[in-house]
């Protein structure tokens, strides 16, 4: 009972696959109206149909989280519909994956602009009209990489961001929890996602499968409960927690 989220609006960014969508799934199935963000539209409109088979009601919406305009625009088109937002899922990220030494100022700042200015704006947007009505629940996806350096390495950029996220998300947790805003980042290890299967990253997979003493990745469903969980009243005593979930992977 106190893990529906029945009349609650939430918003899934980067929710046009991977982990976003098992998100935005999840929370529907909860019970909460789910606008699915994405950069490219076609993905949240796909995500949204499968939402809508189910009898979840949805929306989808194009935004680029790294700029401030998009944000706005998509918190308002929220807002517009649904009068509110009372779960913010700030769950867009990339991984560009290069030596740090050949790590180019693009690279680093387009990662910085995607996986941690997104993260401010979206976090500052949401959260002005999660303050101003006195509750909220903001849930950010950092990753096992703000905790450990997962091998091999050539993920500078990528770990110094989601570090960032998770200081990000203690400071807004502490900052906002007496004006009924929670504030939490999820810490996934190695997803199986479009992402991890990229060209990029795939030579990697079977490294770190080595690492993971659970002998496998983790599937985006086994994300599913914990982002319930953080939008729930059940965790209304959490803030600023990073809730990792890595099959054992941190502690090897
Ligand atoms: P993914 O690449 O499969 O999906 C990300 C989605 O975000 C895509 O649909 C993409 O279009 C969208 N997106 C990218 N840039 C965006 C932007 N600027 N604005 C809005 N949307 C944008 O990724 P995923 O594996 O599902 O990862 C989701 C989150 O989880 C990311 O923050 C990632 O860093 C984090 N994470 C992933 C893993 C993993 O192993 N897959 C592990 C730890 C953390």
């Amino acid at each position: 009972e106190r893990l529906r989220l029945d009349g609650r609006v939430a918003y899934v960014t980067g929710g046009g696959q991977g982990i976003g969508r098992a998100f935005a799934h999840a929370l529907g199935e909860a019970g909460a109206k789910v606008a699915v963000v994405d950069l490219v539209l076609a993905k949240a409109e796909a995500v949204v149909c499968e939402l809508s088979l189910k009898g979840i009601k949805s929306l989808a919406l194009a935004a680029d989280v790294s700029k401030p305009e998009d944000v706005q625009r998509m918190v308002d088109a929220i807002v517009a519909r649904w009068g509110t937002v009372h779960i913010a899922c700030n769950n867009a990220g990339i991984n560009l994956n290069s030596a740090s030494e050949e790590t180019s100022l693009e690279e680093w700042d387009k990662t910085f602009n995607v996986n941690l200015r997104g993260l401010f704006l979206c976090c500052q947007a949401a959260g002005r009209i999660m303050l101003n009505q006195g509750y909220g629940k903001i849930i950010n996806t950092a990753s096992m990489a703000s905790l450990i350096v997962p091998h091999p390495q050539k993920q500078l950029a990528y770990n110094a961001s989601k570090a960032g996220v998770v200081k990000l998300t203690q400071t807004l947790g502490t900052e906002w929890i007496d004006r009924g805003v929670k504030v939490n980042c999820i810490s996934p290890g190695i997803v199986d996602t479009p992402l991890i299967r990229s060209q990029e990253l795939r030579p990697l997979v079977q490294r770190w499968l080595a690492d993971i003493p659970a002998g496998r990745l983790a599937q985006p469903t086994d994300l599913q409960a914990a982002v319930v969980y953080l939008a729930s009243e059940a965790s209304d005593y959490m803030t600023g927690h990073n809730l990792v979930i890595e099959g054992g992977q941190s502690l090897w």
